[in-house]
């Protein structure tokens, strides 16, 4: 086994290779880019070099650089995780070159399934059944034109070194091949410096099986298949092994399709064998094709260690330091069942647009594997995958790991940002989902609901409105003595409401032109008489309600905060910190501006002064003392009208 290796990644897929490798009790070094000097993966390893700027090909994308990293710190090795340089060719011969080892395929067997067209003439080769189309030289667009006629309508053009989704096209009729082909070829140029293209049937009701496979240079096993086909623009959403409906005899074909392509190109290491299935008619035998190899450990590889007991990374790191392959086909099973959901920084109301922000407030379950690259406080940045966390859950049956992952859904709290979570949450929850009737085209054709249902709704916002007050939790915050009866206005960044509390637990909210009504019951919120899984919670960017249909609402300017709502006399910390002083004691007159209290927070002093002339009525922090954002510091006697 190695001593030392160096991960040539970020984010969660880096902190995932350390894992394993302080289990085995591998040293890590780390590299990190200027963007990413503060983040988990750099804080996790035993050592980290900075490689250079935020954009990739100034950091993440310089091999020279990375291997003099992984010379200059004595690794012997290089993990080079998904994406990056991990499917680059030239950069096997260069880390071979400086006499250290690539964790990962041959270069060889990387440029054998590196474009699409090669890999799919080669696989018809070693008898492994491609999708019909055309993968040939000829890039001529009459001549495409002619064979996308000839394979029949509607057909797929691909970029031939495509991946992530670029450079396809579905084509639905002849007379849109042409304009569809050169906008294809223009974004395969563009985003591969490569503008041939290859077309294929497309498959109706496709759905996306994988098969995981590993080698060891020669011989090849396979730990069975993962769903892929919840899908949304050719990108996986949700992934689950193993795939419903599958028989043992697909399952057979398709696990031996897989080992005899490993095979056919002498693969070592973990990779993936991507089929389209036709699921028009169930799951038949002669019915799946070849799409293509991805030469690299997949995002989705923890759905397959669950079911399998398998660490994919520890056989990564046994086989490239010189071991056999760790188990035998026979000695490989599936138990149970697996999902893994993929949380994104993304506005999906907005079209699923990337989504950036400092995670102000951070939670995660403790019953699902969580793969993250963030912590608390850490920021998604513009320059990288905007994915904030791989949720991976598991259980005796199918059904029971989908509850399983709603519940770790529901229970997932992020702000900062906005987030894909509800919408995996409505996804969890669709019914054909439920039954396991898969198909690529699933999420499209149910988008709009499965959006709507993805929305703050009226009664999260009422329930934030409480949280803004610093009501958000009646059993603890100050006591009951805050829940006395009053009625003020809330106001936060781009819209306010009426807040009247009736009593303890007890409030009433009209907000947007409508009256809720909220109590506090059995250890749960209930809005309009019916009971929420929702939870406030008090952050540095303002208030947030989790628990499905979420959302934040921020203070209008957070130092403006206390004076913006002391209607009820109330005196709010505007941020999580430290009380450094407080001025005033119970009976003392104050009148507006008057300082009450100091509170240093984010390395600075805030003074807290009084928004309206009044008599102290409680004092209820000390200096000295920590307390969170929404934390009530100082009460005024209520006001008596003249
Ligand atoms: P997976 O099935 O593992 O999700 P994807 O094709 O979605 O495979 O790619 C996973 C990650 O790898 C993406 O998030 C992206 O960062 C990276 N990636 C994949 N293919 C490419 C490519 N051709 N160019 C750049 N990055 C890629
Ligand atoms: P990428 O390299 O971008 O991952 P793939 O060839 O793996 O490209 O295809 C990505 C997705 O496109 C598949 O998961 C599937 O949903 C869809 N797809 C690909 N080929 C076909 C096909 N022939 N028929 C129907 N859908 C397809
Ligand atoms: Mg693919």
């Amino acid at each position: 086994m190695f001593q030392k290796i160096l991960i040539a990644n970020r984010g969660e897929i880096a902190c995932r290779v350390i894992d394993t490798a302080r289990k085995l009790g591998v040293r890590t070094v780390a590299v990190y880019s200027d963007a990413d000097r503060a983040s988990r993966h750099v804080a996790m390893a035993d050592e980290a070099v900075h490689i250079g700027g935020p954009a990739p090909r100034d950091s993440y994308l310089r091999g020279d650089a990375i291997i003099e990293a992984a010379l200059n710190s004595g690794a012997q090795a290089i993990h080079p995780g998904y994406g990056f340089l991990s499917e680059n060719p030239g950069f096997v011969d260069a880390v071979h070159a400086a006499g250290l080892a690539f964790i990962g395929p041959s270069a060889d067997a990387i440029r054998k399934m590196g474009l699409k067209d090669a890999a799919k003439a080669l696989m018809e080769q070693a008898g492994v059944p491609v999708v019909p189309g055309y993968h040939g030289d000829n890039q001529e667009p009459g001549y495409l034109a002619g064979q996308a006629d000839a394979i029949g309508y509607p057909v797929l053009i691909k970029a031939v070194a495509g991946g992530g989704g670029k450079g396809m096209r579905l084509v639905e009729r002849s007379s849109e091949f042409a304009e569809a082909l050169k906008s294809a070829q223009g974004e395969a140029a563009t985003a591969f410096g490569n503008a041939a293209v290859l077309i294929e049937k497309y498959i109706q009701q496709p759905r996306h099986i994988e098969v995981q496979v590993f080698g060891d240079g020669t011989r090849a096993v396979h730990l069975f298949e993962r769903d892929c086909s919840l899908q949304r623009r050719h990108q996986k959403v949700i992934e689950e092994a193993p795939a419903p409906g599958m028989t043992a005899e697909m399952r057979r074909a398709m696990g031996a399709a897989a080992v005899r392509a490993a095979e056919a190109i002498g693969y070592s290491g973990a990779g993936t064998i991507e089929f389209i299935v036709d699921g028009s008619n169930g799951l038949r035998p002669d019915g799946f094709w070849f799409m293509e190899m991805n030469t690299r450990l997949q995002v989705e590889h923890p759905v397959t260690e669950l079911i399998t007991g398998v660490d994919l990374v520890e056989w990564q790191l046994r086989v490239a330091s010189g071991e056999g392959l760790p188990a035998t086909q026979d000695q490989l099973s599936i138990r149970g069942h697996a999902f893994e959901a993929r949380l994104y920084a993304e506005d999906v109301p907005a079209g699923f647009l990337p989504a950036t922000g400092t995670l102000s407030h951070l939670r995660f379950p403790d019953h699902a594997r969580i793969e993250t690259g963030v912590r608390p406080g850490d920021t998604i940045s513009p320059w990288y995958d905007p994915m904030i966390a791989k949720v991976v859950t598991h259980g005796a049956t199918r059904a029971i790991a989908l509850r399983a992952l709603e519940a770790a859904l529901v229970d997932t709290e992020v702000a900062g940002s906005v987030t894909n979570v509800d919408f995996l949450i409505a996804l969890t929850r669709h019914a054909g989902f439920g039954r396991g009737e898969v198909d690529t085209g699933l999420i499209g054709r149910d988008l709009e609901a499965l959006v709507e249902a993805a929305e703050p709704d009226p009664r999260s916002k009422a329930l934030a409105v409480l949280g803004l007050a610093g009501l958000d939790d009646p059993r603890v915050r100050g006591g009951m003595t805050l829940w006395q009866p009053l009625r003020r206005t809330i106001a936060w960044e781009g819209g306010e409401a009426v807040l009247e509390v009736l009593g303890a637990g007890v409030a009433r909210v009209s907000v947007d032109g409508n009256t809720h009504q909220i109590g506090y019951e059995g250890g749960r919120w209930w809005v309009d008489g019916s009971p929420r899984a929702s939870r406030i919670v008090n952050h540095a960017a303002g208030t947030s309600v989790f628990g499905g249909r979420s959302l934040t609402l921020s203070p209008l300017d957070p130092l403006a905060r206390g004076g913006a709502e002391t209607g009820g006399g109330l005196t709010l910390s505007p941020m999580p910190g430290l009380v450094k002083a407080v001025f005033v004691e119970p009976g003392q007159e104050v009148a507006t501006g008057d300082r009450l209290a100091i509170l240093e927070a984010m390395k600075m002093e805030h003074t807290l002064t009084a928004a309206r002339d009044g008599r102290v009525a409680e004092v209820l922090a000390r200096a000295g003392e920590q307390v969170e954002a929404g934390a009530p510091l100082i009460r005024l006697e209520e006001e008596v009208d003249a």
